[in-house]
C-alpha cells in the first residue's frame, strides 16, 4: 500500500465531536497516510466578516477574534490530551497574537491588501491542523501538523494564486522523504489545506475551497494511490442539494465532468482539484464523513458509454452579462482575442462567452463584482470602434445566472441544446444567451438571477431525472397496503439511485382516516402519522384533491377490495391520474363500467394497472398482453387461480376428507376468514372474467358459468355453522375422488376460457397434467394459443400473500411512473 491523501473540509472538523470522527475514519485506512484539512466550518467566512469589520472600522474585529479563539479553545479542551494541552495551546497563541496584529492593522491602515486578506483568511487552516493533530495523538496515533507554505509554491497572485508545479513537487517530495523517513508507517502527517507560499515565503491561498486543490497537489506529487475528499455530502450529487430535491450521488464522473460541474457552481469540488491528479491517473473519491458507508462518487480518467449523456446540472449565481452590441464587430477577427486582452489586463476573469440570442452581439459573462469594471476596460478598448458607430454600445446586465448541463457523451447527442432551449421555454424561463464549451461537456444558459432556481429544477428534470417523480395516493392499508410500505421503504431510495425514480407518498387512506401531503408524507412514518395526525376519511374529498391537484405523475394505489372506490376510477383516469391495483372489482362490473375505463385509459394515454388482480405478483395480464400485441391468436386459457382451492383438492387426492381439509386450510389462514368465499368459486370467476376481457371478449360476470362447492342452503349460514355441517358433503367428494381415481385421474378447481365461453369449476384432470402436479397453495395458468399449440405457455408459482401482491403492485408502479409524460 502506498500513500493516500484524505482531505476533511470545514464541515469535517468543523466541532471536537467531528473531528473525533475523522480520526476514527483515517484509523481504518493502511498504508502511509496525509491528512489535509480545512478551517474549521465557518471560519473562514468569519475571518472575512472580521477583516471587513476592521476594514470598516466597525470596531468589532476584536469580538469576532475573541469568538473565534473561544471556539478554538473549546475543541481543544475537548480533544487534547491534558499533558499536551499547553504547548498547543502555546502554539495556537502565536496565531491569534498574528491575527490581532494583522487585522488592528488593517484597522488603522484603513486598507487591505490581497496579501495581507490571504494572510488573515488563510489563518484558519493553520489553527485547525494543530488541533486536528492533537486529537489524531489523543487516540494513541502518531500525528504532525504540517504548514502547506513549506510545501506549495505558488505566484504572488495572493487570494487566488498560481501554483508552480515543478518547484512544489520537489519541495513535497523532498519534504515528506524526510517526513516519512522519520516517522513510523502509521504516524500520520496533518497538513494545512488552502494555503500556499511564495518563492520568499509569503504566505498565498488556493481560492475559497481550495482545500480541495491542497490534496490533489500534494497526492500528484506523492503519486497517491488514490486523493479522498471527506465532505457532509455522499458524494457528487446530480444537482446542488439545497436547490434540487431529487439530486441524487453520481457513481462515477471523468476527470472532465469533475471540473465543468466544479467550474459550472458544483461548489462541492474547488475547480482546479482534478488538474493535477488527471496526468497521472490518480482516482478522487468523494465520501461523506456523516455516511461513511455511502460508496460516493468516484472521478478518474475513463468515459463510460453506458452512462447518462447528462449528468449533472450546475449554476453560477451572482454574475453579470456584458454585452458589447454592433454590426461592425460581425465577422472581424481578433475581436475576441482584444477582449479577453482587456479584460485580462484588469484581473477580471471571463465565466462564459456567448453568442446572445440576437446575432449582433457578443455576451460575456463576469463575476457581478467585476461587471462595471469590465464594462470600462472594454469601453477603453473599442474606444475606436464606438467612435466610428462598428459598436454602438457596451453595457452590463446584472444579477444573472449561469445554469450548465455536464456531460461527456453529450457530444453524442445532437439537439441538447434545443432541448435545453425548450424546457426552459416551457416554464417561462427567459435565456439571455447560450453557449456550448469546446469540449462539448457542457452546454450553459444565462438566465436572470431570480430564476436560476426554476431553471436548474427544471433542467434536472428534462435532463437526468427525465419523467422520473411520481406522486403516489395510497388507498387501504390492510395487510397488502402494510407491506407495500414496507417493500417501497427499501425499495424507494434504490429506485432513485437506479432509475432516477423518485416515489412520493402524497396522499394515504383507510377506511377510518386519510392524509394528502404534496410535500410528501414519510414511508417510515407513514401509517403511524395516519392513525396520530389523519383527518376523518372521506373518499369524495380525498378524490377531490387528487383531481384539484396541480402534482404531475399522480398515481392511485387502490389496496382495498372496495367497489366503492373502483369505481372512481374512470374520472381519475380522465383527470390523467393513473391507477395500480390488485382490486378486482373494477373490471368486473358491467360491461358499460369497464369500456368507460378503458376509453378513459386510452384517451389520457394514462396507466391502469391490475397485474396482481390475478395471481398476484405472478406475469399473467402482462403474459396474456404480450401473446395478443405480438399477433398471436389465444385458443384457450385455463388456469388453477385459487392457491386455497389449489391447497384442498391437493389434499383431497392424498385421501383426507373434504371437511377436514378444509378446517385445516382455514386454520393455517389459507382461506377467507369466511371459506365459502373461496368455495364459492367467485374469486376465480372474477380473475377469469379479467382474463377473458383482456382478450376482447365483452361478457358479463353472469355469462360465467360458476361452479360453487357450497350447496346453495349452507350460503346462509353462519360462519360457525357453516364450519360444523362441513361434514355433511364429505361423502359427495368421496365418491367424486375414487370415480376420478378410477379414470386414473384426479380433481382439480380450474377456470377455463374457450370459444368465448368462461367456466369455472371442478374438473378431473389427468394425472401428468401441469395442474395436477401444483405444489401447496401454487398457481398455474396455461395458454394455448396459435403460437404454444402442442406446448401450452405456463405461468406458475405462489399466486397469493401479502409479499407478491405488494411486490406485484410495485413492479406495475414503476412501469406507470416510467410510462406517463
Ligand atoms: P467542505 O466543507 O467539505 O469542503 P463544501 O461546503 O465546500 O464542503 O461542499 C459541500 C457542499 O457543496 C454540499 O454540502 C452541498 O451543499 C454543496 N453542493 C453544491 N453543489 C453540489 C453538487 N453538485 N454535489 C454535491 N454537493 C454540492
Ligand atoms: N477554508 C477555506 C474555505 O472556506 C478552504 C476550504 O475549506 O477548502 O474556502
Ligand atoms: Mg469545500
Amino acid at each position: 500500500m502506498g500513500v493516500q491523501v484524505f482531505k476533511f473540509g470545514g464541515t469535517s472538523v468543523a466541532a471536537a465531536e467531528r473531528i473525533r470522527r475523522v480520526v476514527a475514519l483515517v484509523r481504518e485506512e493502511p498504508g502511509r497516510r496525509v491528512v489535509v484539512v480545512s478551517a474549521l466550518g465557518g471560519v473562514t467566512d468569519q475571518l472575512l466578516d472580521a477583516t471587513r469589520a476592521a476594514l470598516e472600522r466597525t470596531g468589532e474585529h476584536r469580538t469576532w477574534l475573541a469568538r473565534l479563539q473561544a471556539r478554538h479553545e473549546e475543541a481543544l479542551a475537548s480533544l487534547v490530551l491534558p499533558e499536551e494541552q499547553k504547548t498547543v495551546r502555546a502554539a495556537l497563541a502565536e496565531r491569534w497574537q498574528e491575527l490581532a496584529e494583522l487585522l488592528d492593522g488593517v484597522y488603522l491602515l484603513r486598507e487591505c491588501t490581497q496579501r495581507t486578506r490571504a494572510a488573515i483568511i488563510g489563518t484558519g487552516e493553520r489553527l485547525s491542523a494543530p488541533l486536528v493533530a492533537a486529537a489524531f495523538r489523543a487516540e494513541g496515533i502518531g500525528a504532525t501538523a504540517l504548514d502547506a507554505t513549506k510545501l506549495i509554491r505558488t505566484d504572488t497572485t495572493f487570494g487566488e494564486a498560481v501554483v508552480d508545479f515543478k518547484t512544489t513537487n520537489q519541495l513535497v517530495q523532498s519534504g515528506f522523504q524526510t517526513f516519512f523517513n522519520q516517522t513510523e508507517e502509521t504516524h500520520v502527517a496533518v497538513v494545512t489545506g488552502f494555503i500556499a507560499a511564495t518563492e520568499h515565503g509569503v504566505m498565498t491561498t488556493l481560492g475559497r475551497s481550495g482545500s480541495d486543490y491542497t490534496a490533489t497537489i500534494l497526492g500528484s506529487a506523492l503519486k497517491a494511490d488514490r486523493v479522498v475528499i471527506w465532505t457532509d455530502v455522499d458524494g457528487v450529487l446530480s444537482a446542488d442539494p439545497r436547490m434540487v430535491h431529487e439530486a441524487f450521488p453520481l457513481h462515477h464522473l471523468s476527470y472532465r465532468e469533475a471540473a465543468e460541474m466544479a467550474y459550472f457552481g458544483a461548489k462541492v469540488l474547488h475547480p482546479r482539484t482534478m488538474r493535477p491528479v488527471e496526468t497521472h491517473g490518480i482516482p478522487i473519491v468523494i465520501k461523506n464523513t456523516l455516511n461513511p458507508q455511502a460508496p460516493g462518487t468516484i472521478v478518474n480518467d475513463e468515459t463510460v458509454p453506458t452512462e447518462r449523456r447528462v449528468k449533472a446540472v450546475s449554476t453560477i449565481r451572482d454574475v453579470a452579462v456584458v454585452m458589447i452590441e454592433g454590426r461592425g464587430l460581425l465577422g472581424v477577427p481578433g475581436t475576441a482575442a482584444r477582449t479577453f486582452d482587456a479584460l485580462g489586463d484588469h484581473n477580471i476573469n471571463v465565466l462564459l462567452i456567448a453568442q446572445a440570442s440576437s446575432e449582433q452581439s457578443i455576451c460575456l459573462v463576469v463575476r457581478q463584482e467585476d461587471a462595471a469594471g469590465a464594462v470600462a476596460a472594454l469601453s477603453h478598448a473599442f474606444q475606436r470602434e464606438l467612435d466610428h458607430g462598428d459598436v454602438s454600445r457596451i453595457y452590463p446586465v446584472e444579477d444573472c445566472a449561469i445554469v450548465s448541463v455536464v456531460g461527456d457523451l453529450m457530444r453524442h447527442e445532437p439537439g441538447l441544446a434545443g432541448r435545453m432551449f425548450a424546457a426552459l421555454g416551457r416554464s417561462k424561463v427567459n435565456v439571455l444567451a447560450i453557449a456550448q464549451g469546446a469540449a462539448e461537456t457542457n452546454i450553459s444558459a444565462v438566465v436572470a438571477g431570480h430564476d436560476a432556481r426554476q431553471a436548474v429544477d427544471v433542467l434536472h428534470e428534462a435532463f437526468p431525472l427525465r419523467r422520473t417523480r411520481a406522486h403516489l395516493c395510497l388507498i387501504g392499508t390492510g395487510v397488502v397496503g402494510k407491506t407495500l410500505i414496507e417493500i417501497m421503504q427499501r425499495q424507494v431510495p434504490r429506485l432513485l439511485d437506479e432509475l432516477r425514480m423518485n416515489l412520493r407518498l402524497v396522499g394515504i387512506s383507510n377506511s377510518r382516516q386519510m392524509r394528502w401531503d404534496t410535500n410528501g408524507i414519510a414511508l417510515d412514518t407513514a401509517l403511524a402519522d395516519l392513525d396520530a395526525h389523519g383527518e376523518p376519511a372521506d373518499l369524495d374529498a380525498l378524490v377531490e384533491h387528487l383531481k384539484t391537484s396541480k402534482l404531475e405523475r399522480i398515481l392511485v394505489i387502490d389496496a382495498t377490495a372496495s367497489t366503492a372506490v373502483a369505481r372512481r376510477y374512470p374520472e381519475l383516469l380522465e383527470r390523467g391520474i393513473g391507477i395500480v391495483t390488485p382490486n378486482k372489482r373494477a373490471n368486473t362490473q358491467d360491461m358499460d363500467f369497464y369500456r368507460r375505463l378503458r376509453e378513459a385509459e386510452d384517451r389520457r394515454e394514462v396507466s391502469y394497472r391490475y397485474e396482481a388482480t390475478v395471481m398476484a405478483g405472478l406475469p399473467v395480464v402482462l403474459t396474456l398482453r404480450d401473446l395478443l400485441r405480438s399477433g398471436d391468436t389465444i385458443e384457450r386459457i385455463e388456469g388453477v387461480f385459487s392457491g386455497t382451492l389449489a391447497y384442498i383438492f391437493g389434499q383431497l387426492a392424498t385421501g383426507a376428507t373434504f371437511s377436514d381439509v378444509v378446517r385445516e386450510a382455514k386454520a393455517k389462514g389459507y382461506t377467507e376468514p369466511d371459506p365459502r368465499d373461496d368455495l364459492s368459486g367467485e374469486d376465480v370467476a372474477r380473475k377469469l372474467l379479467i382474463l377473458a376481457r383482456e382478450t376482447g371478449l365483452e361478457i358479463e360476470r353472469t355469462d360465467v358459468s360458476v361452479e360453487s362447492l357450497v350447496p346453495p342452503e349452507m350460503m346462509d349460514l353462519s360462519v360457525a355453522d357453516f364450519m360444523d355441517q362441513l361434514g355433511d358433503l364429505d361423502a359427495a367428494w368421496t365418491e367424486r375422488i375414487a370415480a376420478a381415481q378410477q379414470e386414473g385421474k384426479r380433481l382439480q378447481y380450474v377456470g377455463r376460457v374457450e370459444d368465448g365461453r368462461c367456466q369455472v369449476g371442478v374438473q378431473a384432470i389427468a394425472l401428468d397434467s401441469p395442474f395436477a402436479r401444483l405444489q401447496g397453495t401454487d398457481n398455474a395458468v396455461l395458454f394455448t394459443s396459435e403460437r404454444y399449440r402442442n406446448t401450452p405457455l405456463v405461468v406458475q408459482g405462489p399466486g397469493a400473500g401479502p409479499h407478491v401482491t405488494a411486490a406485484g403492485i410495485l413492479a406495475d408502479l414503476i412501469k406507470a411512473a416510467q410510462l406517463m409524460p
